[in-house]
């Protein structure tokens, strides 16, 4: 198949001239105090090749001078810096990313503090002495004072303090537009490759921002007013029943997802500058990240041209990937959609860890950035050596990959904001348990959006749907739900999926209750056990009871539905026929009942602290037979026609399958020892273990390969793989020590 193949739905500001953001290897640039005071055109230049050498073809800045407004006195020496950066990265033909925080300002710890801070970014605080003097006074820039553009905290009617024990600038000042997009004008001139704009939010947590401005936009947009500054009212903040408090938490959104790149784009464009516009999230589908901070990437992406996820320096390189695949899916479901690249960014100590981080990014299709706090140049550019040689040899293997899988998993952003928005478990993590569980078991799958099912998903791509008690649906997606179902589509659905509309305005009956072959009849409280129907063999090898600790739906089966599973009293569990399609409906969650585990960093623990003293802790409270109950349902209902099946191999080796424009690769990793079990504790040091794989027998269905060869960055020659074809599946055996830590196989 052609170009066709890859066309995507919606459209991002992507132009012909930023194609090079499929093929990107990333480091940052760190920039120090040895730029400020100390660099010749030989030392950048040395710093660039270094990096090139390691394979990397763009950098994005990053360092201590990155909360850009407190160093506003240093600005002229700091573009300087900047202009020669770009001209010796550019000598080696690599791309330059500017980066820093665009609304972070003033820092509230002593100086002893901001001594230590600023010393982990090799900057000398004695060499700065206006940098301790902004923050005793307020600081005025061409006579706006910036105090007057704080973020104003509701509860207070004083500036926000953040997180980061900083104030925030707020977005919808319009003395803060004007004097920030005169700053980037003047790094527009260094003749950056793009510009990241970092931070957009509000800060801290939902109370922000109560500043004239704020107050004015969101009664003009909504009709709605911001609560009196002084405290916190209940009536409104956290009431999800309130549509007011639902129109704030959505219009921060926009201010920051969508409304402040569209005035950085169409500033740029203006000036006629083309510049890529990749832009991180570190928790978009969760309720911290948009409904807490304002910010989106998912609503802002028709702005941005790559999509990506940063994986916080407070997380297990190794570790946090089972978790995580509930970001990292959704950046590629960002990615097909908008027809972008996806990528991670990813805080790796070693060179161990960072190949485990490349190779990963590899199983997902997606492109890299590796870095360390304080690491010389040296040391940066080893993260990724291995990998990105590799991946510079044989480029073809990673060229622009198309996700295979006919599973669709909905996120649904407007029920991650609009239903119940203040716990995660409520809606996230039941998405995330059903992500990292088809992941952990290579049940190949896309994540699906809003607009996929406004557009209505195409029988031909998916066999199964899975609603993740995705509570909040418009109609339109109501009816293309019922319309795929009928062509012949599978469905999954859980416990309130259509009770609400997209807005989170409760329906007067849920929306799927034929769909579904319920009738729905309120909500039960308790935890009751659950148990195989009588009448049913549907599921296999359950214990006699299932321990459901949460909430469920008490409805009445019709007639024409099988009841799978019971609780003592009723159904909670029914099959039903649809037209030519088929439906499973659980009364009660499952994916937040079969999470993986999640590696917590305790505040009392150390990261980097030697073993034995601090840790991290590995945190799991997932019900085996809950698990068993999601994995088989998706199975059963796929009978025979799931995309890729393995031999039985150990947990937490890992398939990818992807689409190129000639052939296909299958990607394998060996992250058997990466897993952690509840109460395990561990720590960030360390290198990527492994235990021997031995033959692996992979079945493909649908295609038929002539020829299956398997590279890896373990070994240089690569290797031939035999084939067989039987009944439209392709059967590879892949040979025992063909896969150590990571082989990816070309099928043609
Ligand atoms: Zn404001």
């Amino acid at each position: 198949m052609g170009e066709g193949h890859f066309k995507s739905k919606r459209q991002s500001y992507f132009p012909e001239e930023l194609q090079w953001l499929w093929d990107t290897r990333y480091s940052s640039w760190w920039i120090s105090d040895d730029e400020v005071f100390e660099f010749s055109e030989r030392d950048y230049e040395n710093k660039a090749k270094l990096l090139k050498d390691a394979g990397i073809n763009t950098v994005i800045t990053f360092g201590g001078f990155h909360d850009r407004w407190n160093w506003h006195h240093l600005w002229p020496r700091l573009l300087e810096v900047l202009s020669s950066i770009v001209k010796a990265c550019h000598k080696f033909n690599i791309r330059v990313v500017e980066h820093h925080s665009a609304v972070l300002v003033g820092r509230l710890s002593d100086p002893q503090k901001i001594r230590e801070y600023l010393r982990k970014y090799n900057i000398n605080l004695a060499r700065h002495p206006q940098y301790l003097k902004n923050f005793l006074t307020d600081p005025i820039i061409e006579g706006v004072k910036f105090s007057s553009m704080h973020q104003i905290d509701i509860r207070t009617g004083k500036s926000s303090q953040t997180q980061y024990q900083t104030y925030a600038f707020c977005p919808n000042n319009p003395d803060y537009q004007r004097l920030y997009l005169k700053h980037l004008e003047d790094i527009y001139r260094c003749g950056v490759d793009g510009i990241m704009t970092d931070d957009i939010q509000f800060l801290p947590g939902m109370y922000s921002c109560g500043c004239v401005w704020c107050r004015k936009l969101f009664t003009k947009e909504t009709g709605y007013f911001i609560p009196e500054n002084g405290f916190a009212d209940e009536r409104f903040f956290n009431n999800f029943d309130n549509p007011a408090f639902r129109a704030f938490i959505n219009f921060r959104i926009k201010t920051c997802s969508s409304d402040f790149p569209r005035r950085v784009n169409e500033h740029f464009q203006r000036l006629g500058y083309i510049l890529a516009r990749p832009n991180y999230s570190s928790g978009d589908t969760t309720i911290f990240g948009p409904v807490g901070t304002g910010f989106n990437l998912e609503e802002g992406m028709p702005y941005f041209n790559t999509a990506f996820t940063e994986v916080c320096s407070v997380e297990n390189p190794l570790a946090c990937w089972s978790w995580l695949i509930m970001e990292f899916k959704h950046r590629s479901a960002l990615s097909r959609l908008y027809g972008v690249p996806a990528m991670v960014l990813f805080y790796p100590l070693n060179p161990s860890q960072g190949y485990f981080c490349w190779a990963f990014s590899k199983l997902l299709g997606q492109n890299l950035w590796n870095t360390r706090w304080g690491a010389t140049t040296k040391e940066e550019s080893l993260l990724s050596a291995k990998g990105n040689n590799f991946q510079e040899k044989y480029p073809e293997l990673f060229e622009r990959p198309k996700n295979c899988g006919n599973i669709a998993l909905f996120f649904s952003r407007r029920t991650r904001t609009n239903y119940q928005a203040t716990r995660e478990d409520f809606y996230v993590y039941e998405y995330a348990g059903w992500c990292q569980q088809l992941f952990l078991h290579n049940l190949l799958f896309d994540v699906v959006l809003e607009e996929d099912l406004e557009d209505g998903l195409d029988n031909k791509e998916y066999d199964l749907l899975i609603l993740p008690n995705t509570a909040c649906l418009s109609d339109k997606q109501v009816t293309n739900i019922k319309k795929f179902v009928k062509n012949g589509g599978k469905l999954i659905a859980v416990f309130e999926t259509g009770h609400f509309d997209q807005n989170g305005n409760r329906r007067k009956r849920p929306a799927l209750e034929d769909l579904f072959g319920v009738e729905d009849r309120g909500v039960i409280n308790s935890h009751d056990w659950w148990r195989q129907s009588n009448t049913s063999r549907f599921f296999e090898n359950l214990e006699p009871y299932i321990a459901n600790c949460r909430p469920y739906r008490r409805i009445k089966a019709s007639p024409s539905s099988e009841i799978l599973l019971r609780s003592i009293w009723d159904p909670v569990c029914v099959r039903n026929h649809y037209g030519a399609g088929e439906v499973i409906y659980f009364a009660g969650y499952l994916g937040n009942q079969a999470n993986t585990t999640h590696p917590i960093w305790p505040p009392e623990g150390d990261l980097y602290g030697p073993e034995g003293k601090n840790f991290f802790y590995g945190f799991n409270k997932s019900e085996p037979e809950i698990i068993k109950l999601l994995l088989q349902s998706v199975k059963k209902l796929l009978a025979n026609r799931l995309t890729l099946e393995t031999s039985p191999i150990p947990t937490g080796t890992l398939v990818g399958l992807f689409k190129h424009q000639r052939f296909h690769t299958l990607h394998i990793l060996n992250a058997t020892k990466t897993l952690r079990k509840h109460g395990e504790v561990f720590y960030q040091k360390g290198t990527w273990r492994i235990s021997p794989l031995g033959e692996i027998e992979v079945r493909v269905r649908g295609l038929s390969l002539q020829k299956a060869t398997i590279f890896s960055p373990d070994y240089s020659q690569p290797v031939s793989i035999p084939i067989k074809f039987q009944n439209k599946i392709s059967i590879l055996k892949i040979p025992e020590d063909t896969v150590r830590y990571y082989s990816v196989v070309k099928l043609e």
